[in-house]
């Protein structure tokens, strides 16, 4: 049986008892069913990039590898699309780009599948999925029914919602989304990208200049995928920003709900004296591009990765107060 390691961004994991890469919504179920009937604990993987698991982890794995994009286009209503799980979402962003469907642009180059984006609600560059999903289809573990929820229904928030609250009550089959047309993105509201595209912030810009200036960003802080940089063996960022009532002076900030502040988790970890690159050893460092990524430079464990989350979270918590939460699932 093949090693996890080889399904996942961090390139750590065990080696699973069963795998089974499951290309249809009926495979799907089929095997979730089964190991709900049999009582066995399945572990879903989209492409594995958001997923910190255990070297000794041994249980039955099920890939989500269902393709296909239908679109139904109208004037009025803009692109209604709908998008298998199994569908990488950089492919459907790019596709999103080029037809004009305006919303997606801000996430060029984010790793992963579309039918794990709803769970985190995966955002970056001020853009999150849940601007722009209308409907989530998934298979009820516990009723054993496939349900539609819509957007309104999934409680998105900031890297959170319903799907990740209740991690195993529903497995994703498709998602919706509705995208308005244009040839112009949505509003810039992120300082770097902005600069980057020359714009000011609330303006638009055309929606392949944004993807281009999304991924030379991305690039330069090891945030899309390579086989041979081993900044981008990591689940991207490992912590979320943290909200708190009052942010410590000089760091970058973003307005959060309820009047509170979303502070910079790469700010913090710096200013509490923990650099790019740093480690405690040389296996398992921080990102030498980007202070909140944790990568593995070769050989590194997952228990390896959540000891320097540890140091990590132990460090800024002493010199802020403030706690880092982890991002990624961990496993096992
Ligand atoms: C270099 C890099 C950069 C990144 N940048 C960003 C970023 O900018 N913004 C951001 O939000 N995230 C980012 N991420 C995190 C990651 O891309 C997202 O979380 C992505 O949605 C994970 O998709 P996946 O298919 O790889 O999910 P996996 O890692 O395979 O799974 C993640 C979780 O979702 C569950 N899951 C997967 N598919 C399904 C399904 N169909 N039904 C039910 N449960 C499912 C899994 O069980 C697991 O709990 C980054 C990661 C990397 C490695």
């Amino acid at each position: 049986m093949t090693s996890l390691a080889e399904y996942t961004s961090l390139r750590i994991g065990g080696t699973p008892r069963s795998l089974v890469v499951a290309t249809s919504q009926e495979q799907i179920i089929e095997a979730v069913a089964a190991a709900d009937e049999q009582g066995r604990e399945l572990l879903i993987i989209g492409l594995g990039s958001n997923l910190v698991i255990s070297d000794d982890f041994v249980g039955d794995v099920l890939v989500i590898a269902n393709k296909g994009i239908e679109n139904d286009a109208s004037a009025c209503a803009g692109a209604w699309v709908s998008v298998q799980a199994g569908e990488i979402l950089d492919d459907f962003v790019e596709l999103a780009t080029a037809s004009g469907w305006t919303g997606l642009e801000g996430l060029s180059g984010i790793p992963g599948t579309v039918g794990a984006t709803p769970i985190q609600n995966v955002g970056a560059y001020g853009q999150q999925v849940s601007d722009t999903i209308a409907q989530v289809r998934a298979y009820n573990r516990e009723t054993k029914t496939i349900d539609t929820l819509f957007a309104q229904t999934c409680e998105f928030e900031y890297r959170t919602s319903i799907f990740k609250q209740q991690s195993n009550r529903w497995v994703i089959l498709s998602v919706v989304f509705q995208l308005p047309l244009g040839t112009l993105s949505s509003p810039i509201h992120y300082n770097e990208l902005a600069a980057k595209l020359g714009v000011e912030i609330g303006q638009r810009a055309p929606l392949l200049a944004v993807r281009d200036a999304v991924v030379a960003l991305r690039n330069s802080k090891g945030m899309i995928l390579l086989a041979d940089d081993h900044d981008t063996w990591s689940t991207g960022s490992f912590f979320t920003n943290p909200v708190v009532t009052e942010a410590p002076a000089g760091a970058p900030t973003w307005s959060a709900k309820d009047g509170k502040t979303k502070v910079s988790a790469a700010w913090l970890i710096e200013q509490a004296g923990i650099g790019k690159g740093f480690g405690l050893n040389d296996r398992v460092t921080i990102s030498t591009k980007h202070a909140l990524a944790i990568t593995n430079r070769g050989g590194g464990t997952a228990a390896e990765v959540l000891e320097l989350a540890k140091y990590i979270q132990d460090t800024v918590h002493q010199k802020f107060g403030i706690t880092l939460d982890i991002e990624p699932q961990i496993v096992g």
